[in-house]
């Protein structure tokens, strides 16, 4: 019993602790009105109040493709705020909730640097489509979004970088837009990536990793949580990763527009590089060459990616569903008699206390019959075992078949038999325990050629008579002592404990 609780729990927390709990964006909206929701709803709502224009940082302080000195080498990184919140709200409540403040952010800065509303709109897509990215992969596989074991802190780290090479498909829209020429087209893209993923391993990291159970118990406390759908299904993500592999592929064909585009600017003008610019386009499409075969390794090991991720999350399921469905046999197995399929003693002994204290505390009756089959020894004796075991079985089946769901039968010992009857008083007990007795009576086994019949004596027996302080086990002793009466009168008959008068006597 006390192994098995443990296995339940065991499984519930690797479960728990692995699928991810959204919450509904739609469904939230529509449930303004409950505590929980206005609550989660308000504070979003007030958060992006900050979030979004904390995106301008990155225009009025420069941060854009700031050169870093790394071992030597020069890097650019682009410092973007409104991503350490963004990340963060897609893995802990769904992927609206950051998609819709990054896809903001980027908008009004765009806007405000004057670049045309066109454009504006498109541009501010490369954030959310690189969220789309993160969320799809933590989707696809059941990994922990607290990041609270080294695989799922790896994922993060290599999902975060295709998330932010994904999610700078944007710096061109902009480089382009900004008239910011070639060479400094690249300080800004790198900037974009590299900042978006440094910032996402350095800061979000350690965020999801440290606030994730306390944000999980929070959302879960409100009740905005979704429990289930935590990972999407098959369709869903096929269709999500469909979308991501065509904005890669999109992203490479704006980038070698924009190159021949500028190509084109710095040649015009100038009739005697003819000559250089067919050599130069000549590069340009041999340097192109690395570039889709890159692009096309990337898709290919997305693809794969999602297969073989697919595949594990779905023996992971198999696997939880299965130590789920043994967890349940073990259990029932363990408070099982397995000759008569009736509850034991362990169980009895363990729902007695919870009925009588039910009973007690609803001022309801509790009744409790208590069996032994007659001469059974004799049976054994005569017939064998095997044919003792036969009688055991039969009318366990028997009694069981007379009671209504909320009646417990327990096997208490040999050929002894326990009914416990919540909300019966004397009256109808007796009732049941009279047809019990007569129907076994007329039950019939043949063993050999020796036709066979049992008898069975009953103690009944009723809380409200009970006086000692341990009640279940006063019940217990009562309806023992009326069916030792029984016997003690001639058996194949019930007593009802307390009434020294003889009750219904055989038939
Ligand atoms: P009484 O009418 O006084 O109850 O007589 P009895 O023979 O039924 O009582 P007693 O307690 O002397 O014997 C009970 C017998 O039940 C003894 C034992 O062999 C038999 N018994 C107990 N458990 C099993 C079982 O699992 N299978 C079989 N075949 N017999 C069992
Ligand atoms: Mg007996
Ligand atoms: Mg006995």
């Amino acid at each position: 019993m006390h192994e098995s609780g443990q296995l339940t729990q065991i499984v519930e927390a690797v479960v728990t602790l692995e699928a991810p709990t959204p919450v509904p964006f739609a469904t939230a909206f529509r449930r303004f009105r409950e505590p929980g929701y206005r609550r989660f709803v308000g504070l979003w709502l007030l958060s992006l109040l900050v979030v979004v224009p904390s995106g301008l940082l990155t225009t009025l302080r420069g941060w854009t493709g700031i050169p870093v000195h790394i071992g030597g080498a020069e890097v650019y990184l682009t410092v973007y705020l409104p991503l350490l919140f963004c990340v963060p709200m897609v893995l802990w409540f769904g992927y609206w909730w950051g998609a819709v403040p990054a896809y903001l952010s980027t908008f009004v800065l765009a806007l405000l640097s004057g670049m045309p509303l066109e454009r504006t709109l498109l541009f501010a897509l490369a954030n959310p489509i690189g969220l789309a990215a993160l969320i799809l992969a933590f989707r696809a596989l059941p990994m922990r979004t607290d990041l609270r074991s080294i695989p799922a802190a790896l994922y993060f780290v290599m999902v975060a970088f295709i998330a932010s090479i994904v999610g700078s498909a944007g710096s061109f829209v902009w480089a382009y837009t900004e008239e910011v020429g070639l060479n400094q087209l690249y300080p800004v893209w790198q900037g974009w990536w590299l900042g978006g993923f440094v910032q996402a391993v350095v800061l979000c990291m350690p965020l999801l990793i440290a606030a994730g159970p306390t944000v999980e118990r929070w959302k879960r406390g409100l009740g905005v949580h979704t429990v289930g759908n935590g990972s999407w299904n098959r369709g869903t993500v096929m269709l999500g990763a469909s979308t991501v592999i065509a904005s890669i592929v999109a992203f490479v064909v704006v980038v070698r527009r924009f190159s021949f585009a500028a190509l084109e600017k710095v040649l015009e003008g100038r009739p005697e590089a003819v000559g250089l610019r067919v050599d130069l386009e000549n590069v340009m499409q041999g340097l192109s060459l690395p570039q889709w075969t890159l692009m096309t390794l990337l898709v290919v090991t997305l693809f794969f990616g999602f297969r073989i991720g697919f595949s594990w999350s779905t023996q992971y399921k198999a696997l939880a569903a299965e130590l789920e469905a043994t967890n349940q046999k073990l259990k029932l197995t363990a408070i099982t008699d397995p000759l008569t399929g009736a509850y034991n003693r362990g169980h009895l002994l363990e729902v007695l206390p919870r009925e009588v204290s039910a009973s007690l505390r609803h001022g309801l009756p509790l009744a409790c019959l208590m069996l032994d089959l007659d001469h059974f020894k004799h049976i054994n004796d005569r017939f064998g075992h095997l044919a003792g075991d036969d009688v055991l079985v039969s009318v366990a089946e028997l009694i069981a078949g007379r009671l209504r769901e909320e009646d417990v039968l327990a096997r208490f010992g040999g050929e002894e038999f326990v009914v416990l009857m919540p909300q019966a008083e004397v009256a109808g007990a007796r009732v049941l325990a009279e047809d019990i007795r007569r129907m076994i009576a007329e039950l019939e086994f043949s063993f050999g050629s020796e036709d066979v019949r049992v008898t069975v004596s009953i103690g009944i027996a009723e809380l409200a008579d009970v006086e000692e302080p341990d009640a279940g086990r006063g019940l217990l002793a009562l309806a023992d002592t009326a069916l030792y009466r029984a016997k003690r009168h001639g058996r194949d008959r019930l007593e009802v404990a307390g009434s020294e008068r003889p009750e219904a006597v055989s038939a």
